[in-house]
């Protein structure tokens, strides 16, 4: 026994002696690195099907904040406290829908996925202020009101929207107004619970009417919300999603021919339902989400400038990610694996790409940053013996923001508090 231990002392002594030391080489800037020329056009950014999110996709905050209209008396929409506590009801309901994506109904027989939707809401301040929580209130004679019908409709207009917003570029702003009162008092009009979409604002009607059942309105919020998130109506034909047929757009199975028996229950068609949000619908959104500079992107809580693990993202096998990304922890490419790169990522603060030795990093007209202007670490290329990770660059491939030299602060986070709703 005492022999064996020796000799395995021996062996171990000699393969320590004998195993060849690992040594780094690290990529700090696009002068470390030959750029070949790319053989073939890189449109992969741009397709929607590539943002369609996966099991790396994190989980999005968007800001919004609520302003109460009301009339010079006060009187004729909720109190600051009756409607902050309706909101945030409302809110919890709307996200909670959001995270309990249902089956596509149509078209019958349809093996559509369901995907995790990956974005919820966020009530905002807009400077951190202690005091400022995100809901107001404001008393305006001739803006305080909403109407759909009728020499005085206001519905499309954008004048409340114009004069209160608040953070407009980087908050959804949903104005909760009042029918007028003296339609309310005819007949003939019905102060429905209705919504309207306005850039980044959203008009909202019908909820003082009707105060005590806030989840009534979650849908509604929803589908508003996805039109700012760039979703149009799914029933028409061209919607930019193969996977939401077109249709007659039935509220239920109960309505009249063409609609007997089936119905969609799409978020972005007027159902009974609208729980049901498709891939390709959470691409454009997502796309959105990961585009520099785009209006869904910025409307975000700025959360991934920062390391989020020490956890690796492990690269094994071939993978080639064809859309915008942002990345919270390292990226190991393992020995024989091919990890091809053809659209941005945007690295946190402190991360690293490593090529193991054997691995294969495929640059092409690839972007690699962080958008926040905080330093990252580069791509760091291991040789074991005679054996070395590769990477290689093509096109418009660009790196920025591990050398100290390049310094933007466009997207670090501002925003001090926020509230989860
Ligand atoms: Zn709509």
């Amino acid at each position: 026994m005492k022999n064996l231990i020796a000799l395995s002392i021996v062996f171990s002594v000699l393969f320590l002696a004998c195993s060849p030391k690992v040594s780094k080489y690290l990529i700090t800037d696009i002068t470390d690195l030959e750029i070949r020329k790319q053989t073939s056009k890189n449109y992969h950014c741009n397709k929607n099907e590539n943002h369609i999110p996966d099991s790396l996709s994190r989980m999005k905050y968007i800001r919004v904040n609520i302003h109460f209209m009301d009339d010079s008396t006060g009187t004729k929409n909720f109190s600051m406290e009756k409607g902050k506590n309706y909101m945030k009801q409302l809110l919890v309901n709307a996200n909670k829908r959001l995270g309990d994506n249902k089956k596509m109904n149509l078209p019958l027989g349809n093996n559509t996925a369901v995907l995790p939707i990956n974005y919820r809401y966020k009530i905002s301040s807009a400077n951190g202020d202690p005091k400022d929580d995100g809901f107001y209130k404001h008393l305006d004679n001739d803006l305080f009101y909403f109407l759909n019908k009728g020499k005085n409709r206001n519905n499309y207009n954008r004048d409340v929207v114009k004069k209160y917003n608040i953070g407009g570029d980087s908050i959804i702003n949903i104005f909760v107004l009042p029918h007028h009162p003296d339609s309310v008092k005819s007949k003939s009009y019905k102060p429905h619970k209705t919504g309207i979409a306005l850039g980044t604002s959203l008009k909202v009607a019908g909820l003082v009417e009707d105060p005590d059942k806030p989840w009534e309105f979650a849908t509604l919020l929803n589908h508003e919300i996805g039109h700012i998130l760039g979703l149009s109506h799914s029933w028409v034909r061209n919607d930019r999603c193969e996977d939401t047929p077109q249709h007659p757009n039935c509220w239920d199975k109960n309505s009249a021919p063409p609609c007997d028996g089936t119905h969609s229950n799409n978020m972005m068609d007027y159902n009974n339902s609208q729980m049901a949000v498709t891939p390709d619908q959470l691409a454009i959104i997502n796309k959105g989400f990961n585009k520099l500079l785009s209006k869904n992107r910025e409307l975000l809580k700025v959360d991934w400038c920062e390391r989020e693990s020490d956890i690796d993202i492990i690269i094994q096998d071939s993978v080639h990610w064809k859309g915008y990304r942002d990345v919270q922890r390292d990226i190991r490419v393992l020995p024989g694996a091919v990890f091809e790169v053809s659209c941005r990522i945007g690295m946190a603060a402190g991360t690293k790409i490593i090529v193991e030795p054997g691995g294969f990093l495929k640059l092409n007209s690839a972007y690699l940053h962080n958008s926040c202007g905080i330093r990252w670490e580069g791509i760091e290329v291991l040789t074991k013996g005679k054996v070395s990770g590769t990477v290689e660059a093509y096109g418009n491939f660009r790196m920025e923001n591990v050398l100290d030299d390049v310094v933007s602060t466009l997207e670090r986070p501002v925003f001090g508090s926020s509230k989860t709703n």
